[in-house]
């Protein structure tokens, strides 16, 4: 019998990339062996709708957008008994997780992982009980600038253009005192970014959550930055970001399976890089190897 994919794409996504590419992509399925179901999604949500729906019949779901998309399929998936395997074509202007994945830039070639490539098991954040996140769950500097900028500038400047408009307002910007509980500690301060990711890149950095980072170890990598003390810690921090290495006294790095965030004053959250609602009370849980993705990895 026939294996079964549903590839379901955002049409907007990164500059409508995929227009040209269309035809090459359902190609290297039907090659494959696959009997293809191609679904555009027509609104915010509808992904994890139609997979909710429908994902049961399939053996094999493959998603091309950003990494909200993702998150979307991911979500919708995790509300199936039977999971199939989910295949990833990035278009987004950020794709954090498509580099965590070793996926590329070029759509054909990604889809030709998506049906030859390594399914890789993948560990999937559980946020307040009512939201899931593949990769990062965040709040502050980078994050709101990320949101904030329409997906029509992010596609015109790409991800380098908010992250320098980030550097730029780390001086003035807003700091949330938290208290911070995770497995093996607590902390309290006042922080200007927070996230727990499972990503080696993050907000286009790499290596800012750390190094060794296992995508089904069932730990997240949580990262704090508090808010700098003086210019040269403010130096500090930036370059630390920037070069990934962490030789800051003001970023807090730790691992964890679940950490619960409080603070009085409500707080923005992004998932996945998409707006995840205000909070003053945050809890994250890891569903250990709850996926299974198709990834392009070197061998470590
Ligand atoms: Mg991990």
């Amino acid at each position: 019998m026939d294996k079964k994919l549903l590839f379901i794409y955002n049409a907007k996504s990164g500059k409508a990339k995929i227009r040209n590419k269309l035809v090459d992509i359902i190609d290297v399925f039907i090659k494959a062996g696959y009997r293809v179901e191609s679904y555009q999604t027509q609104c915010p949500m509808d992904a994890s709708a139609k997979i909710a729906k429908d994902g049961v019949d399939f053996d094999m779901i493959v998603c091309s957008g950003g990494d909200g998309t993702l998150n979307e399929v991911v979500s919708g998936t995790m509300k199936l008994e039977n999971k199939p395997i989910i295949g990833y074509i990035p278009s987004g202007s950020t794709n954090d997780f498509g580099k965590t994945l070793g996926l590329y830039k070029d759509m054909v070639k990604s889809a030709k992982v998506a049906v030859n490539g390594r399914p890789v098991s993948v560990d999937v954040g559980e946020f307040n009980g009512n939201k899931n996140f593949v990769y990062i769950a965040a709040f502050g500097v980078f994050t709101d600038v990320s949101y904030q900028t329409p997906q029509n500038m992010k596609n015109i400047l790409g991800h380098q253009a908010y992250i320098i408009e980030g550097i730029k307002s780390l001086p003035s910007i807003k700091a949330y005192r938290m208290k911070v509980e995770y497995e093996n500690g607590r902390f309290e301060d006042e922080f200007i970014y927070g996230m727990i990711s499972n990503s080696e890149s993050a907000g286009g950095f790499k290596g800012i959550s750390g190094k060794n980072v296992i995508l089904d170890d069932g730990l997240y990598e949580g990262t704090f930055i508090r808010k700098p003390r003086s210019p040269i810690e403010l130096t500090s921090i930036i370059n630390s970001i920037i070069s990934g290495n962490i030789k800051s006294d003001a970023i807090y790095n730790f691992k964890t399976s679940k950490i619960k965030i409080t603070s009085k004053e409500p707080v923005s959250w992004t998932i996945d890089g998409e707006f995840g609602g205000e909070h003053t009370e945050v809890n994250i849980l890891n569903h250990m190897n709850a996926i299974q993705i198709m990834a392009h990895l070197h061998k470590k």
